[in-house]
Formats: C-alpha cells, sequence, structure tokens
C-alpha cells in the first residue's frame, strides 16, 4: 500500500524512482555506496526495496535508534548488540553461528563493561567471520551520519572492511549530505578512508507533478475519491517529501481537507526536536534559519541584513558563511546559485511557527 508509514520492503510497493533503483543496483558491485537524502525522502525504502527484490543478504543496522539522548552518544556496547541480533537473518546464519557465539563467548557478557578496543575487535572479528562464509552481503548503517557520535572510531573499522573484506558491500544512507563525508573523511588526508571510490546515489523530493501523482494513486488504491484541487493544495504546502503525503494520506479518510493542516502541526512537532538539537550547535543557526523561512529564499546579503536587525549584532563574514555552508551540508538549507532555500516546507512552517 502506497500510503503505509512504514519504509517499503518490495519493488512493488515503491512510487517512481526508476533512475535511482538502477544506480542503486549498479552501486552492489562497488565496495562503497552512499544513499543520500533528507529524512522521509525515502532512503531506507529504496535500500530494503532493491536488496529485498535480488535476494541479497543484507545487515540492516539503523544508527539512529542506537543515539543515546542522555548522554549524546552512540554507545559502542549497542552498535555489537544491534549487528549481533540481526545476524540471525542471513541465509547462512547456521554455517557461522558456531564461530559468531564463540566470539559472543570470549567477550563475555557485554553489560560488563568492556574497553571500547575490545568491542571494536568484537565487531571486526563477526565481519570477518561474516565475510569468510563466501557469500556477498550486504552491511547497511543506516542514518550513518549517528556515528559521529559513536564511543568507538568507527572509520578505520569501516576502511578494513572497505579494503580487506571483500565479500561486504557498505551502505551508508544518511540525511546530512555534507557530515556524512566529514564523518568518512573522504577528501581529508588523515582519514583511513581518504580518497576511496564510492558510488553515490541522491534522492530528492518529488517534483509536484509526481508528488500529485503519488497522491493520485494511493487515493485510488484506498477506492477514495478526492478532489483535485485538495490534492494539488497538499502538494503544494507539503512539498515532494514522500514521507509527509503518506502522513497526509493516511489522515485524509478522518480528517478531509483539515488533514493538511494537521500533517504540517504533527510533522513540526517531529521536525522541532531536531531543530532545537540544531540550534544549540550555533548561536546564529536559529536566526539563519528564521531568516531563510520569512523570506522565503534569501541570498547571503539578505540573511546578513535579517540577522543584524534580529540579534542586533553583526557576526563576521566568515562567521556567517561557515554557519550557511554548514546548513547546506546537513541538509536544512538548500544553495541553488546565490539563493539559499528550505528544501522541506515543514520545517519552514515549523521554524516560522
Ligand atoms: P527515509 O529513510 O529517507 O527517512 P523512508 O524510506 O522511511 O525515508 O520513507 C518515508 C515514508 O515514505 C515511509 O512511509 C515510506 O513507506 C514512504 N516511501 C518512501 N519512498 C517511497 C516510494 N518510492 N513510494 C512510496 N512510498 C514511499
Ligand atoms: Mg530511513
Amino acid at each position: 500500500m502506497l500510503f503505509s508509514t512504514e519504509p517499503k520492503t518490495s519493488l512493488d510497493e515503491l512510487f517512481d524512482r526508476e533512475a535511482e533503483i538502477e544506480r542503486f543496483r549498479s552501486g552492489l558491485n562497488e565496495r562503497l555506496v552512499l544513499v543520500l537524502g533528507i529524512r522521509r525522502v525515502g532512503k531506507s525504502s529504496l535500500v530494503l526495496s532493491v536488496l529485498n527484490s535480488l535476494g541479497i543478504d543484507y545487515i540492516f543496522i539503523d544508527v539512529r535508534k542506537l543515539y543515546d539522548n542522555v548522554s549524546r552518544k552512540v554507545p559502542a556496547e549497542r552498535i555489537y548488540n544491534e549487528l549481533r541480533m540481526s545476524l540471525g537473518n542471513l541465509s547462512f546464519w547456521e554455517g557461522v553461528r558456531r564461530i559468531i557465539d564463540e566470539i559472543d563467548v570470549s567477550l563475555g557478557p557485554i553489560r560488563f563493561r568492556l574497553s571500547a578496543s575490545r568491542i571494536r575487535d568484537g565487531i571486526a572479528k563477526i565481519l570477518e567471520a561474516i565475510n569468510n562464509a563466501g557469500k556477498h552481503v550486504v552491511l547497511i548503517l543506516d542514518e550513518a551520519q549517528y556515528l559521529r557520535y559513536s564511543t568507538i572510531g568507527l572509520r578505520p573499522l569501516l576502511a578494513y572492511v572497505y579494503d580487506h573484506l571483500r565479500n561486504i558491500t557498505l551502505v551508508l544512507t544518511g540525511s546530512e549530505v555534507g557530515l556524512l563525508h566529514d564523518f568518512l573523511g573522504i577528501n581529508d588526508p588523515s582519514s583511513e578512508l581518504y580518497g576511496r571510490y564510492y558510488h553515490v546515489v541522491e534522492l530528492r523530493p518529488f517534483d509536484r507533478g509526481r508528488s500529485i501523482e503519488f497522491l493520485r494513486r494511493g487515493f485510488r488504491e484506498l477506492g477514495i475519491n478526492v478532489d483535485d484541487r485538495v490534492i494539488e493544495r497538499a502538494a503544494d504546502e507539503l512539498g515532494g517529501i514522500v514521507g509527509w503525503l503518506v502522513y497526509f494520506g493516511r489522515l485524509y479518510p478522518e480528517r478531509g481537507v483539515d488533514a493538511i493542516n494537521e500533517v504540517k502541526e504533527i510533522g513540526a512537532n517531529l521536525v522541532r526536536s531536531e531543530l532545537e538539537e540544531l540550534f544549540s550547535r550555533s548561536q546564529y543557526y536559529r536566526y539563519i534559519m528564521e531568516a531563510v523561512a520569512v523570506l522565503g529564499r534569501a541570498k547571503w546579503s539578505d540573511v546578513m541584513k535579517y540577522l543584524m536587525a534580529r540579534v542586533g549584532e553583526r557576526p563576521t563574514n566568515a562567521t556567517l558563511s561557515r554557519d550557511l555552508n554548514n546548513l547546506v551540508k546537513m541538509g536544512f538549507l538548500t544553495k541553488d546559485g546565490d539563493w539559499y532555500g528550505i528544501p522541506d516546507p515543514i520545517v519552514r512552517y515549523a521554524v516560522l511557527r
């Protein structure tokens, strides 16, 4: 069903994305694939649907789920446990079970806090065992930008997999486009992954026509007749991020047209914690986002003017440029020529509220 809120897991549930499906498929012969796009645009759905259709073994780790809001860390033992739990689905699990049980035993109950290096060692051993089984396996680190909060340095481990465990293809998904690059350090000579080739699949929001088509098809599937004007308004106000369109499709049968406002309200609440976390990282982020939200789209000089009027002080040019750049890297802003914009209308709505 098009309006199901879980990530899609099969290609016949997936709307559009033919080019991205093909691009992802061809990447599976490479060592490292990055699936990039803002949240709710359909990254997990793409990855899971394609892998299921090919019948390739995969290990799926949702890194965001491992993030601990209190310590603001991704604890190493959570990574180990999550990896360990996900192995049961492998087609050759029985063949590696004994050796992996031994690794478990050698680490002891993980609750007796082990040093980070021992846990990393354990993870490496598990991956070696998987690799040595001789079958192609895809290791997916979903929302991998959260790995930068990991309590163990994972870059050396990923570099080890990249260089030596040739049966394992690494797939990292992430909304924070630039930070993913920063985490991997692909362009940073001091990074273990420096200079490695990687294959990029970029997912963009649907354009207006696709969004409208998506909603029409979803309602047809439900056997519900919805006025074209409502569908167009929903597409205009919610934009082309499929997660919000799904939400609207779910609420419409109960709420009618009000569902548009409700998605905005609920959506704004959902993104608010992301925004608060963001705003805590630099004093100007809040006002920069506000400037672009108020103006609809804005040039560097517009943002500077807004900040001076709003905050009553002038950041240095370098500070403003750096902050704008970071917001683009994190996917909160887009840059088109000289113009900055907010790609997610719900984020814009949340900032203005
Ligand atoms: P992401 O991983 O980028 O956050 P998800 O894959 O979780 O996004 O998708 C968000 C929502 O949109 C889910 O409800 C999912 O079922 C739906 N969805 C994503 N891509 C598609 C698609 N191509 N066709 C139909 N529904 C989709
Ligand atoms: Mg996802």
